[in-house]
């Protein structure tokens, strides 16, 4: 393991988040299949990062049960209500973060909320990033997201923005009702009040007792 990567879990450590490093996809996997009981309810974010890992799809086939938006012929509606479920009830929320700073800050943003949501307040998070989100400073970490890994994201969705057009944000136009804007929440995690929740959140053995848990990649992995 890299000097830089060793500082980032330890620092992560005196925000009381329990970081893990893998090499590769294949350990990620291996490694959040045993972090998330098989008995387990599951909420998800859209991430590339996630689609990449095949995790899905895994976590389904061993029994978990997901709380899947994007699950073909359901609607609207249901799609909602599977991301608000997903956010407020289940025992892990799976995500991917669009930045990390080397001191361990962890950027999100996101469009309906669910992200923001799931990230803040489900029982147990885990997040999955490649070591290409690693940025020097929170500054970095921030225009990352925004001028990078956004557009690449409403280019994925085709969702009506500036930077869908050419790929450059436009913040101070990108509104409504010209534009369905895609960077509507930002969630920027600097620590955990304590390595667990009190009432019953979090688990009670000690490998398994921080509440937000990032397992970092040693490849390149989304956005
Ligand atoms: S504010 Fe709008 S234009 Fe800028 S990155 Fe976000 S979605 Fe794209």
């Amino acid at each position: 393991m890299d000097k830089r990567i060793d500082n980032l879990i330890k620092n992560w450590q005196r925000r009381n988040i329990l970081g893990f490093y893998c090499e590769n996809k294949e350990q990620a996997v291996d490694k959040i299949l045993e972090v998330i009981p098989a008995s387990s309810s599951i909420g998800i974010s859209g991430s590339v990062t996630l689609d990449q890992l095949g995790i899905v799809k895994q976590l389904e086939s061993r029994g978990n049960k997901l709380f899947n938006q994007y699950k073909s012929g359901i609607s609207r509606e249901e799609s909602l209500e599977l991301r608000s479920q997903g956010a407020r009830q289940a025992d892990y929320f799976l995500t991917s973060a669009n930045a990390i700073s080397e001191k361990g800050e962890l950027v999100f943003f996101s469009g309906y909320g669910n992200r923001t949501a799931g990230i803040s307040y489900a029982k147990n998070v885990i997040v999955v990033a490649g070591i290409n989100k690693i940025t020097s400073n929170i500054q970095e970490a921030l225009k990352r997201s925004r001028e990078y890994a956004t557009p690449l994201n409403c280019k994925r969705l085709s969702w009506s923005t500036p930077c869908f057009e050419d790929g450059i944000c436009r913040q101070e136009t990108c509104l409504f009702p010209e534009y369905k804007r895609m960077c509507c929440q930002i969630l920027i995690i600097e620590a955990e009040v304590t390595p667990d929740r009190p009432e019953g959140r979090g688990l009670a053995s000690d490998s398994q007792s921080h509440r937000l848990k990032v397992i970092l990649v040693g490849e390149n992995l989304g956005f």
